[in-house]
């Protein structure tokens, strides 16, 4: 088994000096029983290896952006030139132009686009732009969605708070979480009553059109669908967050993805992105109707700014990575290699007798420890922590690193390849053999 006495010692000195001894909670190990995080060192495509010499599959893959596998040459190359020209300008360029083109063609439903420095920025500022336009207050979102750390959105946020046991955040006046309306998620009658209860104050419904933050999980035929017409109805925006989803199960956006027939019924007011679309630097986007849009200053009364919004390098990696995306066949690959490797999941776990509930959408898929599907927040929730945590370690020591919650995906990047499949198999094989 894996021995990690230099990151115990790591963590030992990251206590003294950074909060927790991570600057993000999600990653530490409170979830899963405590104890030092992994320090890694450096990252290779689908492999990490930490500061004691230990190499690990990458399953975590930075919670999504790092679809391409780690230091893809096409995007390393793209970095490089950018720092050598120059890290930031505060001045526009063309490559800001060429990406805001490649997200459009991708993504019909923006008309206008404009870059941010990550998905919290992006979506707090389509719920000002909705507030703008609509002149109202009030947000519907729903539960166990996360749609970054800012104040409005983190109101039964689920996968970042609700893992740590902190259903809300302190620091929060009670007079913003009451504009945010919280209902379940694939659950039309729960909106439509909120909808008719508070409709005429809604300036939007902010929803994950495709969940990555309790699980993998699809809206039920027709979910979306509704949601657009009620919300329509109702004089509000649709805002979809798609900082997990845009890119991820093939070149576009779960607008555009085939699961969902009807294009029209479905598209969105305003869609926030990040993660993939900065190829693995800090960035977000937002975009939509023209008109709704034109809020945004300069044009309109609705202030947006940034100091690294936009910056070379960002944007250089995003265009990089999309390019790499675009090649064809990877989704395929992604997608292939995630069947093979959740068919063998299944097969063990039944061969042990434990209960597993996987949602795989193409090249991401959750494994949930309970025997019943896993549609909402309640029931992503209602699944087994400490078991995961078992797995989660014993996975870890066998060289699988996959994110310390039992809410998270496991991402498959263009970097996999089959013997990575075969041993993270093994590695499950004795896991679910041994818990
Ligand atoms: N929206 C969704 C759907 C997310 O999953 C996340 C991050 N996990 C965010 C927004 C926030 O993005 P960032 O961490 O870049 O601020």
């Amino acid at each position: 088994s894996i021995q990690r006495p230099r990151s115990e010692q790591l963590y030992g000195e990251a206590l003294q000096h950074i909060v927790g001894g991570v600057n993000s909670p999600s990653r530490s190990f409170k979830a899963v029983g405590g104890g030092a995080p992994v320090f890694m060192k450096s990252a290779k495509g689908a492999h990490f290896y930490d500061v004691d010499g230990n190499r690990y599959i990458d399953y975590l893959c930075a919670y999504g952006p790092i679809i391409t596998g780690h230091a893809h040459p096409h995007i390393t190359a793209a970095i490089t030139q950018a720092a050598e020209n120059g890290t930031l300008y505060g001045t526009p360029t063309e490559l800001e132009i060429e990406l805001a083109r490649m997200l459009k063609a991708a993504i019909p439903s923006m008309d206008k686009v404009r870059f941010v420095n990550s998905g919290t920025e992006a979506v707090m500022t389509t719920i000002r732009v909705a507030r703008a336009y609509t002149k109202r207050n009030k947000i519907i979102k729903f539960a166990g969605c996360y749609h970054g750390h800012s104040d409005l959105v983190l109101v039964a946020a689920g996968s970042g708070p609700s893992t740590l046991g902190i259903p809300d955040s302190a620091g929060i006046p009670v007079s913003i979480a009451s504009e945010v309306i919280t209902v379940p998620f694939n659950d039309i009658n729960g909106l439509q009553l909120a909808l008719e209860r508070w409709g005429d104050d809604v300036a939007a419904v902010m929803v994950e059109p495709i969940v990555g933050n309790f699980g993998m999980v699809m809206p039920k035929p027709g979910f979306l669908e509704e949601l657009c017409r009620l919300t329509r109805q109702a004089g509000a925006l649709v805002i979809y967050d798609e900082v997990i989803s845009g890119f991820r199960f093939h070149y576009g956006s779960s607008q555009t993805y085939g699961a969902f027939p009807d294009k029209q019924a479905i598209e969105p007011d305003l869609t926030a992105l990040g993660k993939i679309i900065g190829g693995g630097l800090p960035i977000g986007a937002y975009g939509g109707r023209k008109a709704i849009m034109e809020q945004v200053a300069p044009l309109g009364p609705a202030y947006q700014a940034g100091t690294m919004a936009g910056n070379p390098a960002s944007i250089s990696a995003g265009i990089a990575c999309l390019e790499v995306l675009q090649e064809p066949g990877v989704y395929e690959r992604m997608d292939a290699l995630a069947v093979q490797l959740t068919d063998a999941l299944r097969q063990s776990a039944d061969r042990y007798g434990i209960p597993l509930a996987i949602n795989r959408i193409r090249g991401s898929f959750s494994a949930h420890f309970c025997d019943h599907p896993v549609t909402n927040y309640d029931e992503a929730q209602d699944t087994d922590g400490e078991q995961f945590a078992r797995f989660f370690r014993l996975m870890l020591d066998q060289g699988v690193c996959l994110a310390p919650s039992k809410y998270e995906a496991w991402f498959l990047t263009t970097a996999h390849t089959e013997s990575d499949i075969e041993q993270t198999i093994a590695a499950a094989e004795y896991a679910l053999k041994t818990m």
